[in-house]
């Protein structure tokens, strides 16, 4: 068989039926893949740390001889294994001791070389390296030459599977790359090479593995990591410029209705609200579709932004579909929208509609009748059709699936679209994931609101947050309790609303008037609950996070959020966005299980000490990862194994602009230059067969 990236492992040295099989479960099928199979870090073992130097509390890496070996058991613990391993070197001898891992012990003879890595502790006065990480790397049966990929230089420590060690692994992909590293060719232009100062990829398949030193480790971990965002932003980039190209719709935006609208607010836009609202104007007097993301941190004003888009869109004759996750909110926005303009032809169209007055209003929004239609995914169905859809709006867009959001836009002859997030990204990071779509930004709160206080109790102390709860409602406010479940877990320690509604109705909450609002209750009784909170008959909510969205009710000023530990900052920070929406001062207790001192509960203290939603975003986004945090399907994210977007921004924003000139001097890669790059394209994203390809 004629070598090349995609011979199968089995013809690698060292890789027979048995280990082959094992690969495959990892998805390292071909030659290639096994290159791409990167190491999980690296121990430098250049140096190697004499054992009378070590020191305690430091990780270390050491070689010695194993002198000699012994197990017990524990003094203290019975049935608790203990395996002493005692090694040397020139210097001295120390114990590594691994608990109850007994079948250890046949590894360890007497006289082989191993290196140890792990924490020195003290123990009985002695250090000792406890549960250290551990190579074997000599057991007299070495060949010659192997000693070079363990010993004395930096070595790549891989996730092993079951059944291939450490030096296996190393000895297989070091003879992968001796072997096929001369059929790697570059798919990356010379000249992006050259501007990025990317080195060859050949080159840094190897160094990814055996780095000769610390730099070129550095320089591989780069430019592997520009491939990945490349190919991450040329689709993005592809599918943005075919979307310019198509032809759009012309809206005619100015007239009397959008006038009398704006001019009837009973507030002034802000400075920050009034240019998003000029960017979506200019996309839909536009020739080409607008496909705008407004980002803006909760309570910032995006609704009344995207009510003046649709008002334009119906000016001009358009009708427009807004899209919103949960049947509370879009209730909610048809209130308001209804409240604040009668000139407006709008209808609410949700799942729990009773089938003839859903077949009513879908006729009417068929037969034009309708300017707005505000729904829940219930909009997705194939029997709603318009009869000229010229906007989509989708509010809360991380609620739904890139397929979901789609689907929407296909009901018309490629409407402008619009859509919400509450969720702020720093604006690189957006540029870069949603490179597709162009990007406005609210950065300002409307004038007069309150200030909100947060504070974090521990569950011994949650008295006091109904106590602050009673305090606000003594004042005439009012308040929401939430709870991350319906029912209560007593095994997880999870209290649930249900059962906390009555408790506290009994309780501590005795004189207020309580209500109950969760997502299994049926739509007519949450409607009803949260009509009788908004009309103030209630003085207490007692939720789930169906109000984590868009709920607006500006008395409310207290927020208790029991078991806070259960739930992502970002979605702390959005609930916590309910209150703070009047003049008057609002507080948001978090109660948790946790200590509110201890580690553990740092990322909640971050949410009491900051307010901006930018800021807590990005903190989320450190601790949860990119994939968790934007549900990596809808990114893209999970081809990502090197490249990490929060660490390696700058080299993202690089890739971006580099894909975006790419397919800006030449759309459909035919030129020579990008030949290979169109192939490695069209391998990993076959779909852009039809789009790339077209001359
Ligand atoms: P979000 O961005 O979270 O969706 P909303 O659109 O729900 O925010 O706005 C929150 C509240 O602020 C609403 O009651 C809205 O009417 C009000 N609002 C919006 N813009 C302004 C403004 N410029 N001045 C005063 N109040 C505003
Ligand atoms: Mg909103």
């Amino acid at each position: 068989m004629e070598k090349s990236l995609i011979t199968p492992v089995r013809y690698l040295k060292g890789i027979g039926p048995r280990r082959e099989i094992i690969l495959q479960k990892l998805a390292i099928n071909t030659v290639e893949d096994i290159l791409y199979y990167f190491p999980r870090r690296y121990e430098d073992r250049t140096h190697f740390v004499p054992i009378a130097q070590l020191q305690e509390g430091k990780v270390s890496t050491v070689t010695g001889t194993i002198i000699g070996k012994r197990e017990r058991q524990s003094f203290k613990r019975r049935g608790f294994h203990i395996l002493e391993v005692l090694i040397g070197d020139d210097s001295g001898r120390i114990f590594c001791i691994w608990f109850n891992q007994r079948y250890l012990l046949d590894y360890f003879k007497t006289g082989v070389t191993i290196i140890v890595y792990g924490k020195v502790e003290r123990y009985a006065g002695h250090l000792q390296l406890t549960n250290p990480e551990f190579e074997i790397v000599s057991d007299g049966e070495t060949e010659a030459g192997e000693e070079k990929l363990n010993i004395g230089r930096i070595v790549p420590i891989y996730t092993t599977p079951e059944g291939i060690g450490q030096r296996t692994m190393r000895k297989v992909i070091k003879h992968a790359i001796d072997e096929y590293a001369r059929f790697v060719k570059d798919y990356v232009p010379v000249e992006i090479r050259k501007c990025n100062q990317l080195s060859d990829r050949a080159v840094a398949l190897a160094q990814i593995h055996f780095p000769e030193n610390a730099a070129t480790q550095q320089q591989a971990y780069q430019r592997l990591s520009f491939d990945e965002f490349l190919f991450f932003q040329l689709p993005l980039a592809i599918r943005k410029l075919k979307r310019q190209q198509k032809k759009g719709i012309v809206h005619q935006t100015r007239g009397a209705l959008v006038d009398q609208f704006i001019q009837g607010l009973p507030f002034n836009l802000t400075r920050s609200q009034t240019a998003c609202l000029a960017e979506i104007e200019a996309d839909l007097k536009s020739q080409h579709a607008m496909q705008r993301l407004l980002q803006g941190d909760v309570g910032c004003g995006k609704t009344i932004v995207a009510t003046i888009a649709c008002m334009m869109a119906a000016q001009g004759g358009h009708q427009t579909a807004f899209m919103v996750p949960t049947e509370i909110l879009a209730r909610q926005h048809f209130e308001k929208i209804t409240s604040q303009t009668n000139r407006l032809r709008i209808v609410l169209l949700t799942g729990s509609l009773a089938q003839a007055e859903k077949d009513e209003i879908i006729s009417r929004i068929e037969r034009g009748l309708v300017d707005v239609v505000i729904g829940t995914h219930a909009l997705l169905e194939a029997s709603v059709k318009f009869k000229h859809l010229g906007l989509v709006v989708i509010d809360e867009q991380h609620k739904f699936g890139v397929g979901q959001r789609s689907l929407l836009p296909a009901k018309g002859q490629n409407p402008d679209v619009l859509i919400m997030t509450a969720t702020p990204i720093p604006r690189t990071l957006a540029i870069t994931l949603y490179g597709d779509m162009d990007i406005s930004v609210i950065n300002q709160v409307p004038p007069g609101r309150g200030l909100i206080h947060s504070l974090l109790l521990s569950h011994e102390e949650r008295e006091k947050a109904f106590s602050i709860c009673r305090n606000e409602i003594k004042k005439g406010h009012q308040a929401y309790i939430i709870y991350p479940v319906i029912d209560e877990s007593i095994a997880l320690d999870i209290a649930g609303a249900t059962s906390m509604y009555h408790e506290l109705k009994k309780g501590a909450l005795k004189d207020c008037r309580l209500g109950l609002v969760h997502g299994r209750m049926k739509q007519k009784e949450q409607e009803e609950a949260m009509s009788a909170f908004k009309s103030g008959t209630l003085d207490v909510l007692v939720a789930t996070t169906v109000l984590e969205v868009g709920v607006d009710v500006s008395n409310a000023t207290c927020m208790i959020i029991e078991n806070a530990e259960r739930f992502g900052l970002s979605q702390l920070h959005q609930l916590r966005g309910r209150v703070g929406r009047g003049s008057a001062e609002s507080v948001c207790v978090l109660v948790t299980h946790l200590n509110p001192e201890e580690e553990e509960a740092a990322r909640l203290q971050a949410l009491v000490k900051h307010t901006d939603g930018f800021h807590i975003a990005e903190e989320d986004l450190k601790l949860r990862g990119p994939g968790d945090f934007f549900g990596s399907r809808q990114h893209g994210l999970t081809a990502l194994r090197i490249g990490n977007p929060l660490t390696q921004m700058q080299l993202l924003k690089r890739a971006h602009d580099e894909a975006v000139r790419i397919i800006r001097n030449d759309p459909n890669l035919a030129a020579e230059a990008n030949a290979l790059l169109k192939e490695k394209l069209l391998q990993r994203f076959p779909e852009y067969e039809k789009v790339v390809m077209v001359g």
